[in-house]
């Protein structure tokens, strides 16, 4: 019997970033896989040596390799960039990002049955970053993109997400009875993919009305799918509805390479002290490991994560709230223990 051996580029990132990647890496290889790791620079930590936040090299190795383990980057003031992090969806060309948002067992600030997938478009909307003032500390402008090229492949990638993993239902979220041009695209595009998906159900939600429905009854939603803005926002209330930033995966998809990280960010309030929640980065670990077509040991890791949250022995800082019998542990204990329950 042959075994797959993947080389996977790993960038550690800013503030909590090495932490969790360090974290996530342990447990990806405690799996037993063949992955061999091309760790890269990229963020505040490298541009005294590099000069710039993203060095060409990292993005080679992403394209070389296909795909990526990337912790959260910080953007100094003046390294040229709006966000490293948008930066490298661009020059990649990450068009959907991916953020499943799931309850998971013995959380007790979770809201039960919440299984959710946040697909955010990626590349344009306002992230395309073009703002100025129009009267110099009066009057400001920013400019907010939608093209039905990348409307259309975003919510393609949605339904095709949603028949390939056994889901049912995709909802369009937007604000098109105000912005009736730009979303209004997004939203007639949307309609157009949806009837190539009869087996799939579509429907629409105005992104208030679902920021509401999402607290009142988040268990009547599937894949959502998003323009830019929305999706940063509605993934962090997602994220909520299942136990916080800690514990919510992502992946950045494009049509050559993907890039798999966490949606919360670099939480320099919290880094360096070892009071990171790992389970965000080793899920998105996982979530990686099922890109690979690794899903037996994605679905390992899942259920070891799962087990050490059902048990709340351990608990990193975040999740001690409500669980007052559960011993606070570190980043790096907290590993240790998901890693001691891998089959
Ligand atoms: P950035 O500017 O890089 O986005 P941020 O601090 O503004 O960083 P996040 O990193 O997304 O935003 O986090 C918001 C808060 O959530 C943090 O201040 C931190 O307290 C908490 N948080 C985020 N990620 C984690 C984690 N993995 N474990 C524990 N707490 C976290």
């Amino acid at each position: 019997m042959t075994y797959a051996s993947y080389t996977i580029t790993l960038i550690p990132g800013d503030g909590i970033g090495p932490e969790v990647i360090a974290a996530a890496r342990r447990v990806l290889d405690a799996t037993g896989l063949s992955l061999s790791w091309d760790v890269q620079r990229a963020g505040a930590c490298v541009v005294e040596e590099a000069g710039t936040p993203l060095p060409d090299k990292v993005l080679a190795s992403v394209r070389t390799n296909g795909i990526a383990l990337k912790g959260p980057i910080t953007t100094t003031l003046g390294s040229g960039f709006r966000s490293v992090n948008v930066a490298i969806r661009r020059a990649l060309d990450l068009y959907a990002n991916v953020r499943p948002a799931r309850t998971l067992r013995g959380l007790p600030r979770a809201r039960p049955d919440v299984d959710l997938v946040v697909v955010r478009e990626n590349t344009e909307g306002l992230y395309v970053g073009i703002e100025h003032e129009v009267v110099p500390g009066e009057a400001t402008e920013a400019i907010r993109i939608i093209t039905r090229k990348a409307s259309e492949r975003v919510t393609r990638y949605a339904f095709e997400y949603a028949r390939q993993n056994g889901r049912r239902q995709v909802t369009a979220v937007h604000k098109a009875n105000i912005l009736k041009i730009t979303d209004g695209l997004f939203l007639q595009t949307a309609r157009e993919v949806a009837s190539d998906y009869p087996d799939i159900a579509f429907q629409d939600r105005i992104v208030d009305n679902m920021c509401m429905q999402l607290v009142l009854q988040p268990e009547m939603y599937d894949v959502l799918v998003l323009p830019n803005l929305f999706g940063d926002i509605i993934s962090d209330l997602t994220a909520g509805l299942v136990g916080g930033l800690g514990l919510a995966p992502g992946a950045n998809i494009g049509t050559g390479c993907a890039v798999f990280e966490p949606v919360h960010g670099s939480a320099p309030d919290i880094a360096g002290q070892d009071l990171a929640n790992p389970v965000a980065a080793i899920l998105t670990g996982a979530l990686m490991l099922g890109h690979l077509g690794e899903r037996d040991a994605a679905a390992r890791v899942e259920a070891a994560v799962a087990e050490v949250l059902a048990a709340g022995e351990v608990v990193t800082p975040d999740l001690k709230p409500g669980r007052p019998r559960a011993r606070v542990v570190g980043t790096a204990e907290m590993a240790d223990a998901i890693i001691a329950k891998l089959s």
